[in-house]
């Protein structure tokens, strides 16, 4: 099956690509390559309908200069999330940190190898594989 990426995660993306059109993509990904395909689970790896339900986004939202704000981006979809006004985001993982569900989108610490600091990762439900909407946070367009 052909991969595709989640159209929550596309819309996701290309609002940040919008909004922060400089932004570095140095950091950026969506399907795993070979070496996190061994690693096992991962939203970045295909399902069988060839769904693919995670991003990274590099942290330099402004190439070559400041202000460092991926931080501040995180947060305000973290919140839109606790508010339960945004749906679609599975867990955000950044800096050490992780936040979902489970401590209702406080940001906890997160015990993985890779500790996310060159880049924030999103990961997407299921049920959003086809919700394209615009994600309503202000330093994405938003209101
Ligand atoms: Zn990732």
């Amino acid at each position: 099956m052909k991969p595709k990426l989640s159209r929550a995660a596309s819309q996701l993306r290309e609002q940040i690509d919008d909004s922060f059109p400089s932004r570095s993509r140095r950091s950026d990904g969506w399907i795993a390559d070979a070496r996190h395909m061994r690693a096992g689970k991962s939203d970045h790896i295909p399902d069988v309908e060839g769904w693919v339900r995670a991003i990274d986004v590099s942290r330099s939202l402004f190439e070559g200069s400041e202000p460092d704000i991926m931080g501040d981006l995180c947060d305000q979809l973290r919140f839109a999330c606790k508010s339960k006004q945004e749906k679609r985001i599975a867990y955000i993982i950044f800096e050490g940190r992780i936040c979902s569900r489970v401590l209702n989108w406080k940001w906890r610490t997160y015990k993985g190898a890779n500790k996310h600091v060159k880049h924030a990762h999103f990961s997407f439900k299921k049920e959003a594989d086809n919700d394209g909407a615009f994600y309503q946070v202000s330093m994405l367009g938003g209101e």
